[in-house]
């Protein structure tokens, strides 16, 4: 017996079989019920969420040989006489033609098809069908050229355009869209697609964890032939009932219990397990990307957990990790993590060390600053060198002198002691050449600029390189320098910044921001700004930054 892949063995035959697009169903059942049927439909919406099977069943409904029997719903097709099998199985038929518009997209496919859209359908009873795939992959010429048929459109000849990106169409053919019907497809959510899976595994018979089909409905996104898919391969790859692991080894997925450790290392607060966790991702053959994304899937779900919500669709050994590791974190870090998340997510995406940026994310997260209200360090202060009262000063902090009055908070830096007994002068010279040399085999430019740069002086966080010919050498520092304070962060596993000062040093100030008339324009230095303009102006805030290395947040 030949195996017919399970996403074609499933795919819905009639309108009432569509999952989670009820609105779709009901407008195109009812079209057909009415003899309403519009000359041109556009269907819209994810890959893998019915947008082709509609169309086809569409086909069907209009040339069912069975149409208006008693025993077929009014609107839909029987889906077992000869036409609508044949229209279904996408074989060769005289009246429905599919066509694929990533691969048909010139002007010759078009003139072709207007030609053959003025042949009527083969049989009175008949309607022509034309299912055109990605049509947003048609060009202009082309769609001009259906916009003529459009406008004059031939009796019982039918367009449904389907697409994943309708803003393109609208870009490219924007007159088209006035003169179709438009039907939106929703994305499935994860439970839709698992309990379609649940329905699959019971009628073909087969033992599945249930966590086995959670774990794929999330990994499918949406997709529901996707989902299919993904189910075919998991038995495809063993023998015997479907497990969680067994899913995970055929579709590569990272195994919760990873996440559950990271998060708790995090939660410790243990830097220094980073990069031998790190090295085993690496050894175990994990893709960083797929990493990252689960990570983010996780402290989404921590999220929603800690506002009180519900996580849904998710595995029984991801919820229990989430309410295990909860307690340590607020909702503030966890905002903060996912927004780290997005900045490690687009190094990924652009850079080609996607190791150097999960090691400094995790850092990052194993360092995370706790976020505490401006208020709260005033009144913890109140006994200070400011010598008010706590609550006057917490009151009048926020309405005082700051270049702009908003912010009124701050964060606590106690990453300051990991950086202190790792960050020295030393110690950052010691490391120099390495540093440089391990970079000058992906970035051999920016390790040669380096070249011309020396250390000086260590400030708390602040590494000061003098830099030699500053005119040539400064512009293409200061454009790298995220990636030299990722590289040293990461050498020093705390977070580093730079600060470029030009040799010959008086008569051009410092590339930092508070000294002089060249400034770093960045958001950091900005917030800088602002941080020494409250402490100028409130020597409670003064005496708080000094003791604990404030840094302002917006
Ligand atoms: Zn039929």
């Amino acid at each position: 017996m030949t195996h017919t892949a399970l996403a074609r063995k499933y795919r819905p035959t009639r309108f009432g079989d569509l999952i989670a697009q009820e609105h779709v169903a009901a407008g195109l059942r009812g079209a057909v019920a009415k003899q309403r049927v519009a000359h041109a439909y556009l269907l819209t919406g994810p890959r893998g969420v019915g947008k082709t099977s509609a169309a086809r069943i569409l086909a069907m409904a209009l040339n069912c040989e069975r149409r208006g029997a008693p025993e077929v719903p009014d609107g839909e097709p029987c889906a077992a006489c000869d036409s609508c099998r044949r229209i279904w199985a996408g074989s060769a038929n005289l009246d429905v033609v599919e066509i694929d518009a990533a691969s048909n997209r010139g002007v010759d496919d078009a003139r072709d098809l207007r030609e053959r859209a003025m042949y009527a359908a083969s049989g009175p009873e008949r309607h022509k069908v034309y299912i055109i795939d990605e049509a947003h992959m048609l060009t202009r010429e082309a769609w001009n050229a259906l916009l003529k048929i459009l406008e004059e459109p031939p009796p019982r000849v039918v367009f449904v355009f389907a697409t994943t990106e309708p803003q393109k169409i609208a870009n490219t053919a924007a007159p088209v869209l006035s003169r179709v019907q438009r039907f939106d497809f929703r994305r499935l959510g994860p439970q839709l697609i698992a309990d379609r899976l649940r329905q699959v595994v019971a009628a073909e018979g087969v033992a599945a964890e249930d966590d086995a089909l959670v774990l794929i409905a999330r990994v499918a996104a949406g997709g529901m032939r996707d989902a299919l898919s993904l189910l075919d391969q998991a038995l495809a790859f063993g023998e015997g009932a479907v497990t969680a692991a067994r899913v995970r080894d055929a579709l590569g997925l990272i195994a919760d219990e990873l996440y559950a450790e990271v998060l708790e290392a995090i939660a410790q607060r243990r830097p220094e397990t980073v990069f031998p966790f790190v090295a085993r991702l690496v050894e175990g053959g994990a893709d960083f990307a797929e990493f990252v994304n689960g990570l983010g899937e996780v402290l989404r779900l921590l999220a929603i957990r800690m506002l009180g919500g519900e996580p849904q669709g998710i595995t029984d050994a991801l919820r229990q990790v989430v309410e295990r590791v909860a307690p340590a974190f607020s909702a503030g870090d966890v905002l903060r993590m996912l927004h780290l998340l997005q900045e490690a997510e687009t190094a990924i995406r652009r850079n080609a060390n996607a190791r150097l940026a999960v090691e400094t994310l995790l850092l990052r997260y194993a360092l995370l600053d706790r976020t505490v209200e401006l208020g709260q360090v005033l009144a913890a202060l109140g006994t200070g060198p400011g010598a008010e009262p706590a609550g006057a000063a917490a009151e009048r902090a926020p309405s005082r002198g700051a270049p702009d009055a908003t912010p009124a908070r701050a964060v606590l830096r106690d990453s300051g002691a990991v950086a202190g007994a790792a960050l020295s002068l030393d110690a950052v010279r010691q490391r120099w050449d390495g540093l440089c040399a391990s970079l000058a085999e992906r970035r051999p430019m920016l390790a040669a600029a380096l070249g011309h740069a020396q250390v000086s002086e260590v400030r708390g966080r602040d590494v000061v390189l003098v830099v030699h010919d500053t005119d040539v050498h400064l512009p293409g520092l200061e454009k790298n320098r995220q990636e030299i304070e990722t590289a040293m962060s990461a050498a020093f596993a705390a977070p580093v910044r730079v600060v470029f000062r030009p040799a010959g040093g008086d008569r051009s100030p410092e590339r930092e921001g508070g000294g002089g008339s060249v400034r770093r324009l960045d958001q950091q230095s900005e917030r800088d700004q602002r941080l020494r303009a409250y402490r100028a102006k409130d020597q409670a805030l003064d005496a708080a930054a000094e003791a604990l290395d404030l840094e302002l947040l917006d």
